[in-house]
């Protein structure tokens, strides 16, 4: 009896003991959360949100209107899905993700935007519910009157799946019962698509095209803060592309700058027919740099009216 008695009250002991230090001890530390971009201001201006599969996708395909909105006080953002973490020939992972996505928000400083990088590995994307809701999230909470993305045909896995996630979204952003958490957009925003060469099961139409020669300049200058990618030639890139000599180097950073600056030149050139509309036969045939975008057929369909509302820049 007393020996059971004895062992009862070792336990209670013990428990108490246990209890003790649990409150004694810190707390374990909060996992580090990364910070998001705040939110605009409700000021009138309008509100545009571009996704890209990977950290330089929206840069590559609308920093130019990125910046000619921005320089206006409009408020753009550009999320990449993925967080590029295989996208280079020597670096991969978490290393990788942190540097990319500090070279995005060097890119959005330049570019006078907001930029934020989804934690979802590069290579990795699908099309899932989780997914549908995270993007209808970020559109709402953008209160976007305009949405960029891919199409859903596209050599890319990634790049597909962003095109088909944001067109899943595009209705849902409307209704409320889906992802009751965040207010749903009174609106439909405009959801257009970044330019591309692929042919089936359809091509890329150049419903607008913007004259990028006001900011090409800064637009290179935003490319050139991606040095895991253009400078170091990302996933299919190899050590041969990064010369030791200092003059070399220079010369290799001018060559991309170059390249980039000549490819501008051939959306212009491609897309002439549409820069002539949106700017006059005469404007439009000196364009010298662009970009272009297609209408979707989900979300608003706007006139050539409200287009020029939109891109208020188009003509100038
Ligand atoms: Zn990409």
């Amino acid at each position: 009896m007393a020996s059971r008695y004895s062992r009862h009250l070792v336990g209670l002991v013990l428990i108490g003991m246990l209890a003790l230090s649990i409150a004694g001890s810190q707390p374990l530390p909060e996992p580090a959360q990364p910070a998001r971009p705040a939110l605009p201001p409700e000021d009138g201006k309008l509100r545009i949100v571009c996704f890209g599969a990977h950290p330089d996708d929206c840069e590559l395909k609308a920093g130019g209107v990125a910046l000619l909105w921005a320089a206006r006080g409009h408020h753009v953002k550009f999320v990449s899905v993925t967080n590029g973490d295989i996208g280079h020939w020597r670096d991969a992972g978490g290393p990788l993700a942190r540097r990319r996505k500090a070279e995005v928000e060097k890119a959005a400083r330049i570019l006078g935007i907001a930029t934020e990088v989804l934690d979802i590995h590069d290579g990795e994307l699908l099309p899932t519910l989780e997914n549908r809701r995270t993007i209808t999230r970020l559109i709402r909470e953008w209160k976007a009157d305009i949405v960029m993305s891919h199409r859903p045909n596209d050599y890319h896995p990634d790049h597909r799946y962003v095109g088909v996630l944001v067109q899943d979204s595009a209705f849902m952003v409307g209704v409320p019962n889906f992802c009751p958490d965040v207010r749903p957009l009174k609106a439909n925003p405009v959801f257009l698509f970044y330019s591309d060469n692929f042919q089936r099961p359809n091509p890329f139409t150049a419903d607008i095209a913007v004259s990028l020669d006001a900011v090409i300049e800064k637009k290179l200058d935003a490319l050139d803060t991606l040095e895991s990618q253009f400078y170091e030639g990302g996933a299919l890139g190899s050590a041969d592309l990064l010369p030791s000599e200092p003059a070399k180097q220079a010369q290799r950073r001018r060559d991309v700058r170059a390249a980039f600056a000549a490819r501008s030149q051939g959306f212009a050139t491609k897309y002439r027919a549409s820069l002539e509309q949106w700017y006059g036969k005469e404007k439009g045939a000196k364009v010298q740099h662009a970009e272009a975008f297609e209408i979707c057929e989900y979300g608003r369909r706007p006139d050539r009216k409200e287009i020029a509302k939109l891109f208020p820049f188009l003509g100038e």
